[in-house]
């Protein structure tokens, strides 16, 4: 195969890559620095810099350039087989929506975003109805434009987690559904219950900052190339090769929210700073799925940061940093209230057992709504329906229930069961690292977690987009994705701490 026709693939892929980073610059601008004033005019820089990227990924020069490659791919070393597989992927995904479709999305997000930001204010479910509704219609032309093969919902699915389908999701989901709702109901009617009030103590912003700096530098988040700042909702973001910023929020009366999130944020931070340098700008050098990535960010913030081994370490380096709003608390009484697990009705505040739940929640409705299963009239009843029999806790308001994401209004559909395949993914990840590090606990009660850090930058980031990625927890684990690592993970921990059969 000429090397020439792989280089200049390469070269449109950096251009296109550069672009995008352009436009993070942009957004983070936007969410971290910029006066409000400068809104109206952020909006077009970031139109015009948002259509250059969609000309360069729909240009026939690279489509023709991708159909000689792809055709001639036996010869080709794996890494480049996989780039090309990636951006022939998205021109043809991309060229299949027409022009005016495009548009028509991108006129409506704001409005319908405008008018979701109103209802939610309102709680008036019935103002937002008809917007859900034009956004589910136009993302179901999206979906038809771009083809698929059994279900419609897949076309979009496939778009944030590649190669994933309704057939391969339900059985996990429903699994999940089954094991999980007895276990939520024992803990709700647990004997013992943690000491809540320990996670409300007040700790200056300023002591808050230095600590949760100096966990992600314990971590390994390299502040050579990146950066932490402060924004209303935290974030991780990826500027440039070598850039990688991680924002965070600070409640003076709520410290360990700040805590687990910036352990979250540095976990999803490591994924884009363990990526191979070699493969900057190319989909080699790209996260392969949001569903990986998350199970990135919750590995750290949960299975290393709510347990007992970082704690056994991490606990008098708390109590040091955030004197005097811990002195004298028993650190077992702290480990119990890091995890506290109470049905809720608030997606992101909501506990690691809860969590899923509420994905479910989110992923049937909208599975069903998608396929016309399911009139958007009904869906606060079929919301609240589906709370009280997961959770036990119905919301006394369409605000705190059916109304409370932004990801219907912005278009974002196909992309709540992502988290949750974070959460799986995560688990059977950390059950493999168990495995082969047998020892693992030992060294992160003894503050390494080094070890850890480098077997998931070996095992999975500097892998990019080499995999789709049910290939890529196949290859690292040996078994194919699988609720039940999950489970146990659940079982074995609050099991006993909560005192209950589960
Ligand atoms: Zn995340």
């Amino acid at each position: 195969m000429s090397n020439a026709s792989v280089e200049r693939l390469e070269a449109k892929s950096r251009e296109i890559t550069w672009l995008a980073h352009i436009l993070a610059v942009l957004g983070y601008d936007q969410e971290t620095m910029m006066p409000s004033k400068g809104a109206p005019e952020r909006g077009e820089q970031m139109a015009v810099i948002s259509g250059l990227l969609h000309d360069r990924v729909v240009d026939p020069g690279l489509g023709k350039l991708v159909e000689e490659l792809w055709a001639k791919r036996d010869s080709l070393s794996p890494e480049a087989q996989a780039n090309v597989r990636e951006l022939r992927r998205s021109h043809l995904r991309s060229r299949k929506v027409p022009k005016e479709l495009v548009e028509e999305i991108a006129r409506t997000q704001p409005l319908a975003h405008e008018a979701w930001i109103k209802a939610r204010k309102a709680s008036d479910f019935a103002s937002f109805a008809p917007w859900l509704e034009k956004m589910f219609d136009l993302k179901r032309r999206e979906a038809d434009a771009i083809g698929f093969e059994a279900d419609r919902y897949d076309a979009l699915l496939d778009q944030y987690e590649p190669g994933m389908t309704v057939a391969r999701l339900n059985p996990l989901f429903e699994q999940l559904r089954k094991d999980l709702v007895p276990i939520v109901h024992a803990i709700a009617a647990a004997p013992r219950r943690p000491d809540e009030s320990l996670l409300t103590r007040r700790v200056p912003q300023e002591q808050q900052v230095a600590l949760c700096l100096g966990l992600a530098r314990s971590m390994g988040f390299d502040t050579e190339g990146g950066r932490m700042d402060v924004s209303t909702h935290p974030f991780c973001s990826t500027l440039g090769s070598g850039d990688v910023r991680i924002t965070n929020r600070y409640n003076e009366g709520e410290p360990l929210a700040s805590f687990f999130g910036v352990m979250h944020e540095t976990g999803h931070a490591l994924y884009e700073q363990g990526i191979d340098p070699a493969n900057h700008g190319l989909p080699m050098g790209e996260a392969v799925s949001l569903g990986i990535h998350e199970s990135q960010s919750r590995t750290w913030e949960n299975m290393v940061g709510r347990g007992r081994p970082f704690w056994k370490h991490f606990y008098p380096t708390l109590q040091k940093a955030w004197s005097p709003a811990y002195d004298g608390v028993d650190p077992e009484a702290f480990y119990f209230a890091v995890n506290t697990v109470r049905p809720s009705m608030i997606r992101v505040e909501a506990d690691e057992v809860t969590y899923n739940l509420h994905i479910l929640v989110r992923y049937e409705i909208e599975r069903d709504l998608f396929a016309g299963r399911l009139a958007v009239k009904d869906l606060p009843s079929a919301w609240n329906g589906r709370m009280k029999e997961y959770l036990g806790i119905k919301p006394k308001n369409d605000a705190e229930g059916v109304l409370q994401d932004i990801h219907w209004s912005s278009g974002l559909i196909g992309y709540f069961p992502t988290y949750t395949l974070g959460n799986l993914y995560g688990a059977q990840i950390f059950d493999a690292v168990r495995r082969q590090i047998p020892d693992l606990d030992a060294r992160i009660g003894r503050g390494d977690l080094e070890t850890l850090r480098e077997w998931l930058r070996e095992k999975v980031h500097r892998h990019g987009m080499r995999w789709l990625p049910a290939d890529l927890v196949r290859e690292v684990t040996g078994q194919e994705p699988d609720a039940s690592y999950y489970m146990r993970y659940l079982r074995e921990k609050f099991g006993p701490l909560y005192g209950i059969q589960a």
